[in-house]
């Protein structure tokens, strides 16, 4: 009990820091909420947020997750990243949820397709922007709290973030899937092995689309995954059925040599309640 208490208190503590570190950045000032999924892709409802490792039963404490009136929030990154390279690309991202929705549902409902996916016009350069943008913002505000130091994992994301349109050409690989889930995972960096291959992976699922980041050439990922670049303009989603036991990855069940490592404040999970 008491330790459990704690944790709950440290976390919930954690997301009421002030000001810090932004983590698109790195300047020192006021920190500001972001939605996670952001505000227009879905209905915004009271939710509960938790630890992926909580629920997947990793961690043995009971799963009992924070509330939130009003959608999953993070307070980890500046005023200027928020409005300028998340909240001006939002839209984009909200079109694309809303437009995918519309078609994988009709897909479902209108028998003997002979095509096995739907596909849609997108800016990818802005959907990509703003996707990365979240992931690099929904984690702990523990890492607002020190000085960043660069690091090559995240620094091209930043850099692409905040304007650079070739920053990650070189260094990662964007994948797209079909999500076909109510609860909404966010981790913001997990470390996969897949018969003696390690890579390091960031994630955003949301219904009806989860979206992946590895490093370049290294990526491990679902087998209904198509790659998405920044350059894209046609966004293409595979809804063929054998896809689907794929879909909820990294939490799917492990076989063979595979292993996950996942640091449960930077893994999280929300769900409407
Ligand atoms: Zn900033």
């Amino acid at each position: 009990m008491g330790k459990y208490t704690k944790g709950l208190t440290e976390r919930r503590h954690h997301t009421q820091l002030n000001e810090g570190y932004c983590l698109i950045c790195g300047s020192f000032g006021p920190l500001s909420w972001d939605h996670v999924p952001p505000k227009g892709s879905i209905t915004i409802t009271k939710v509960e947020q938790a630890h992926l490792t909580e629920l997947i039963g990793i961690n043995p404490d009971p799963v009992v997750g924070i509330k939130s009136p009003n959608g999953s929030k993070f307070r980890t990154i500046c005023k200027h990243c928020n409005s300028t390279h998340l909240g001006a690309n939002d839209d984009e991202v909200a079109r694309v949820y809303k437009t995918m929705s519309d078609k994988i549902r009709h897909y479902f409902m209108t028998a003997g397709s002979p095509v096995y996916s739907v596909h849609m016009q997108i800016d990818g350069m802005r959907f990509c922007r703003a996707m990365v943008g979240h992931v690099l913002s929904a984690t702990t505000v523990k890492e607002c709290l020190e000085k960043p130091i660069p690091l090559p994992y995240y620094e091209p994301l930043q850099r692409f973030v905040m304007g650079d349109d070739a920053a990650t050409d070189e260094t990662h690989d964007f994948y797209v899937w079909f999500y076909p889930y109510r609860r909404h995972m966010s981790i913001k960096l997990f470390t996969c092995r897949n018969r003696g291959h390690v890579a390091n992976l960031s994630l955003l699922s949301f219904f009806p689309l989860s979206f992946l980041i590895t490093e370049k050439g290294q990526g491990i990922y679902p087998s209904g995954a198509t790659p998405l670049r920044p350059s894209d303009s046609v966004l293409l989603v595979k809804l063929d059925s054998g896809h689907l036991p794929y879909a909820a990855f990294p939490n799917t069940g492990l076989q063979g040599d595979q292993m996950i490592l996942l640091d449960s404040s930077r893994s999280i999970v929300s769900y409407p309640i």
